[in-house]
Parts: C-alpha cells; sequence; structure tokens
C-alpha cells in the first residue's frame, strides 16, 4: 500500500531543517553542499535517524499490545538512545542491550553520552561483552525471553531498527520529504551522502527515490569496514520496503550504491580522515559530527568533491543522522 497509509506515531518537529553549508562549499571549491538535519529532527532526547524510523514501529508496538521495547546496540548506541526515548514518551518500558563492539579504551565510555542519557530515561539496560555484528544476537533473544518470563508483552527492535519489515519506511518517507521541500526551495539535490550500517536509512531512501520521477544518485556510506554485509543488508530491506510501497518495479542494481573507503579497520574507531572530517565541518560551519558514523561519511563526501567524482556543479545533500552524544566518549582522540 501506499507510504501514507501505513500508520505513523509523529515523534519528529516536522520535516526535519534542509540548510546550505556555504563555508564548506568554498572551502572545498566545487560542488554546493546541503545539510538535512536528522540530528536535530526531534525534542526526544536529540532525536536521530532511529527516531523517523521508530514512528512507523511504534504503532505496530501499540497495536500488538507491547509493554517494553526490546533492542540491542554497542555500549554507546544513539539507536537504543532514541528507543528508550520513544518508550518513555509513549510510556513504555525499555530494555536495551548494549554489547562491548567498539574496543575503544576510554574510561567513560560506559558512563556518559547515549547510555547516560538512556539511564536517565528509565531504561534497563543490559552490558553484555560480545564482538559487532547487525545481526539476531543471542543476547537480545535471552532479553526478550526474559520479558516474556516476567509476564510482559516485550516488541522487538532489531539493531538500528533496520532489518524488520516495517524499518526502511521512516527513510522512504524521508524522500518524499526532501522532494517537497526541493519544491519550496526551488533546488533539486542529484547526489545524497549517507552514512550505512545497519542499512535501513540508505534503504529506505533506495525504495522512496526509486518512486520519484527525476532520478539522483544516493551514496551510501560503509562506516563498519564490513561493505558485503552492509550492502547486502541494504539490498534486502530496499526491495522489501519498495514492496511494501508499491513500487511498481523492481530495483536496479545500479540504484544501490556502497562505498568503501573511509570506515578504516572496525566499526566505531576513527581514522585520520574521520578526526579531520570533524574538525572541518566543526570549524567551518559549526555544524558537530561524531567519530563513528557522520564523521566518516563526511570524510567521504569531502574526498568526493575534491577528487571531482561529485562533480562541481552538483547540489549535494548531506544526511546528517545525528550520533553527537557519543562525542562525550571520544575525548582522547582529540587531543
Ligand atoms: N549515523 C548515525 C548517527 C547512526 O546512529 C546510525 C545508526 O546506525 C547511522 C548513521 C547508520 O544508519 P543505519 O544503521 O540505518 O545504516
Amino acid at each position: 500500500m501506499p507510504l501514507d497509509a501505513f500508520a505513523r506515531h509523529p515523534l519528529l518537529f516536522g520535516p526535519s531543517p534542509v540548510h546550505p553549508l556555504h563555508r564548506l562549499s568554498e572551502h572545498l571549491g566545487g560542488a554546493r553542499i546541503w545539510a538535512k538535519r536528522e540530528d536535530c529532527n526531534s525534542g526526544l532526547a536529540f532525536g536521530g535517524n532511529k527516531t523517523r524510523k521508530l514512528e512507523y514501529l511504534l504503532p505496530d508496538a501499540l497495536a500488538k499490545g507491547a509493554d517494553t521495547l526490546v533492542t540491542i546496540g554497542g555500549v554507546q548506541s544513539n539507536h537504543t538512545r532514541q528507543v528508550a526515548a520513544v518508550a518513555a514518551r509513549a510510556g513504555l518500558k525499555a530494555v536495551l542491550v548494549q554489547e562491548s563492539w567498539v574496543n575503544w579504551p576510554d574510561p567513560v565510555t560506559d558512563k556518559v553520552g547515549n547510555i547516560l542519557l538512556s539511564r536517565l530515561m528509565g531504561a534497563d539496560i543490559r552490558l553484555v561483552r560480545a564482538e559487532f555484528g547487525i545481526g539476531f544476537k543471542d543476547s537480545w533473544q535471552q532479553a526478550l525471553e526474559d520479558v516474556r518470563a516476567g509476564g510482559g508483552t516485550p516488541y522487538a527492535i532489531p539493531a538500528g531498527a533496520s532489518d524488520h519489515p516495517l524499518g526502511g519506511l521512516g527513510f522512504a518517507g524521508w524522500a518524499a520529504e526532501v522532494r517537497r521541500q526541493e519544491q519550496e526551495m526551488g533546488v533539486f539535490f542529484d547526489t545524497i551522502v549517507v552514512c550505512s550500517v545497519t542499512g535501513s536509512t540508505q534503504a529506505g531512501m533506495i525504495a522512496g527515490f526509486a518512486g520519484q520521477d527525476r532520478p539522483r544518485r544516493v551514496l551510501g556510506i560503509d562506516a563498519s569496514a564490513e561493505l558485503d554485509r552492509t550492502r547486502a543488508q541494504v539490498e534486502k530491506i530496499a526491495r522489501q520496503t519498495a514492496e511494501l510501497i508499491d513500487l511498481e518495479r523492481d530495483l536496479r542494481d545500479d540504484e544501490i550504491t556502497l562505498l568503501e573507503g573511509w570506515a578504516g579497520d572496525a566499526y566505531g574507531i576513527p581514522v585520520q580522515s574521520t578526526l579531520e572530517a570533524i574538525r572541518l565541518t566543526a570549524r567551518l560551519e559549526g555544524m558537530i559530527i561524531d567519530p563513528v558514523y557522520e564523521g566518516k561519511s563526511m570524510a567521504a563526501l569531502i574526498d568526493l568533491v575534491r577528487h571531482d567524482e561529485i562533480p562541481r556543479d552538483s547540489n549535494v545533500l548531506y544526511a546528517h543522522l545525528g550520533g553527537q552524544l557519543a562525542l562525550n566518549a571520544y575525548s582522547g582522540a582529540f587531543h
């Protein structure tokens, strides 16, 4: 059915802001760069891309009579913090499995930033030692079991709210929102740059834009050094979402683009280009990005413009997906 026919529980302020990054564009001497700001899309605990996805999962949870949202992420997960906020807003409980996905030796990693806010919002947090992985983990299945055993009704939200039947809808809606904003502003963004890890942000965009009449490039930037796995997940969710919203054609392979080269060796570990991108964006624009996700996608954008892989006459929309709270656990990277 069409996207508008799906139940949506409003959690955002409205359309997220879009604005030009004049000084960054001038500095790079090329394409006109704009940002669309999911980092300030909501009043729920600083928002972010998951808040937009959860607008579609929350009505499903409520319709199923759930009383507890159960999800999983790393210790400094932005996603789990947004689930905690949505649970608070909806009067539900939240159980957050937070795994040690990142080998980043900061003594306050499990105390500040995202996890601090989740604690404030009353979430039940379970710290688990385990490697990075976006699949269905035993720790998460166990948490679901525990809620059931305690007489509760859990609602299962996978990592990043991605590998879920409704996971792509939020960003299919983002694509429609971009089109409306373009019409209001008299601009067309031929290139979108988006960070991709659990995949449904980019996948939703691809499915949403595929139904529009004017083609554009959606460049997904790998931030977890797991290109093949991420690509497979984006492809799966994009096709599933396209079908769900009645796109009456198959997605072409060339509509699914994942680029590697800016993730470094591992999820959660910034490299030189990440730190340079964070500093540059902060100093030129006062726009803050994080060392896990957006620092890597911004490093890609900078290189792609510098090397003319994004043409000089392009209008580029940088999807700022949030994540700044994690900076609190990375002060050591900026000494
Ligand atoms: N940027 C931020 C700040 C995130 O929290 C995430 C979440 O994983 C992403 C980008 C990547 O989005 P996705 O997991 O939907 O690929």
